[in-house]
């Protein structure tokens, strides 16, 4: 056996032209919309951080398919506005932290909703819960060059065609620049990174054979089956 080379970062494609984004890591911030915060028995919760290993990738430029996991009974999914970061910083203020975002996808960040009870139960780590292969799937990343600042913008995830999550992106608690900030206090962010944003309310299960179909106004659309 060779020791294991050094290889390079998992990639993302940019939506409408040749290019790629590098994945450095994936942060994670959960709670962040207060009615999904309440369907999960914690109403009035702060937001929280949390960690994905960039293997857990699944890049979904088109239509994907997700292996389910082992080890569960209770896959979740969780629609959400990825930020995909070109620049990093520490302690950064609240009104500078606009120029770390260089683009945003759609997201879904599956979740084994079983394991993760489990963990809270015993406060402990979410690792197993959040962290597996394919957990973290996203799309095309969209330039913010193209689409501004998204402090609105509707999410949407249907199942079978049946509508499960659908809110607004202004709905959350700690806004993109608060969550940035926020971050930047406890690490370095750097370019690379990307953060999930947290999901609004609506998660449940899924199940081999489901379709889901993911879309956020600005930002575009995921299409993934669970097999
Ligand atoms: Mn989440």
């Amino acid at each position: 056996m060779q020791p294991p080379r050094p290889q390079s970062w998992p990639t993302l494609p940019v939506a409408g032209d040749d290019g790629v984004v590098g994945v450095r890591r994936i942060l994670c911030i959960g709670k962040n919309y207060a009615a999904h915060a309440a369907e999960m028995g914690d109403p009035g919760a702060r937001p929280i951080h949390f960690t994905k290993s960039p293997d857990a990738l699944l890049a979904a430029p088109g239509p994907v398919a997700m292996p389910y996991p082992p080890r569960t009974h209770d896959l979740h999914h969780e629609l959400e506005l990825v930020l995909c970061l070109g620049a990093g910083g520490r302690d950064v203020p609240v009104a500078d932290a606009w120029d770390l975002v260089w683009g945003y996808a759609v997201g879904l960040d599956m979740t084994r909703r079983d394991l993760q009870a489990a963990a809270k139960a015993k406060g402990g780590p979410w690792a197993s819960a959040k962290d597996f292969d394919a957990a973290a799937i996203v799309g095309a990343v969209v330039p913010a060059t193209r689409v501004g600042r998204l402090t609105s913008g509707r999410l949407r995830l249907e199942v079978n065609g049946q509508v499960r999550q659908d809110a607004d992106l202004s709905q959350m608690t700690w806004p993109i620049p608060a969550l940035l900030a926020e971050l930047s206090t406890l690490m370095t962010l750097r370019a690379g990174d990307l953060v999930f944003t947290g999901t609004p309310e609506g998660v449940g299960p899924v199940v081999p054979g489901d379709e889901l179909r993911g879309h956020i106004e600005g930002v575009g659309q995921l299409a993934v089956t669970i097999a």
